[in-house]
């Protein structure tokens, strides 16, 4: 009939999130602070795999590079010292649906947070856990953390730190239960962003050690790896990741390694000249708790008092 529409089924338009989709407030960061490529790979990543934004949750502990839920426009939470991981497990633990990315430092996850390290890898949920390792505790105006190296003058240790460092893919790789750790450097973005895209596709809990400058507390720290990029190891294999041509001619030192040895993955992270990068170890049969802690979500809630109640009449007396 005339002036009347026949189909009232809405339409609703396909969404194209751009990066402008995950962008949150304007990043604090100090100018040149590794923490900006880390957050410019996320967002790309997020849009190149077009995430809904309310499917994605950053989340983190304390420190510099904690502040990085707030730059995203997504979910997050900006969580205690050293307690981005067990936050994260309870999101996975509820939310299986979305896409969990956790923002950690040297400072919050290897020592206040160092228990839950453990605990959380051997979990292995499905969600990337991004290390940023400047070697020191930047928010809190260059403490030593962890992994500062031996005789870094700092302000808690003016006459340079005493203690050797804490290595964290030795220590990662001593882990039970672990199922994807990697390493890369923030100053090479196309080396970032395949390892974290990698990190992102695997199922499970993919860790990855960034080493990411601080120009204002530790500048140069990285500069034997930065600057001289024959120091640096390419790690290669069909079932690691995958090295952009790019990537694989500006790293001339390359090693095939297989990602299920264990025992070269141990070596190669205690290697102290050379700097290797790319995937150190995977394990895709390593059991993930998320299959346990996802049992009976979808129970409407009479099933779920029934069932209480049947557990409880076990107990009648
Ligand atoms: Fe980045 Fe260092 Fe500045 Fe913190 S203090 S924002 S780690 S450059
Ligand atoms: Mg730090």
């Amino acid at each position: 009939m005339f002036g009347l529409k026949e189909d009232w089924s809405l339409e609703v338009p396909e969404r194209y999130f751009t990066l402008e989709n995950y962008a949150g407030g304007v990043a604090r960061w100090c100018p040149s602070c590794g923490d900006h490529a880390v957050l410019s790979a996320v967002q790309k990543i997020c849009r190149d795999e077009q995430l809904p934004p309310e499917k994605v949750v950053a989340v983190s502990g304390i420190g510099c590079s904690s502040r990085f839920p707030h730059y995203m426009k997504t979910f997050g939470f900006h969580g205690l010292h050293g307690r981005a991981l067990p936050v994260a497990c309870g999101v996975k633990s509820r939310r299986p649906d979305l896409h969990v990315w956790v923002a950690t430092g040297d400072g919050d996850c290897c020592s206040i947070g160092a228990g839950h390290w453990v605990h959380a890898l051997r979990y292995n949920m499905d969600m990337t856990v991004m290390l940023f390792d400047n070697n020191i505790y930047g928010l809190t105006k260059k403490q030593t953390s962890p992994t500062s190296p031996l005789g870094l003058s700092t302000n808690t240790h003016p006459r340079g730190a005493w203690l050797p460092p804490l290595n964290v893919l030795q220590t990662t790789l001593g882990f039970t239960n672990i199922s994807w750790v990697a390493r890369t450097v923030d100053w090479n973005p196309l080396h970032l962003y395949q390892t974290l895209k990698a990190a992102y596709e695997h199922k499970g809990l993919s860790f990855v050690h960034i080493l990411q400058r601080c120009p204002t507390y530790t500048d140069h720290i990285f500069d034997q790896w930065r600057d001289n990029p024959e120091n640096i190891l390419l790690l290669t294999h069909e079932q690691g990741i995958e090295a952009d041509p790019a990537v694989a001619k500006m790293y001339k030192n390359h090693q095939e390694h297989d990602p299920s040895d264990i025992d070269t993955a141990r070596q190669l992270a205690a290697e102290t000249g050379r700097l290797p990068i790319g995937l150190f170890f995977h394990n895709p049969e390593a059991p993930i708790y998320d299959a346990y802690t996802n049992e009976g979500l979808s129970m409407t809630l009479e099933e779920k008092a029934a069932g209480l109640e049947a557990e409880l009449d076990r107990f009648a007396i």
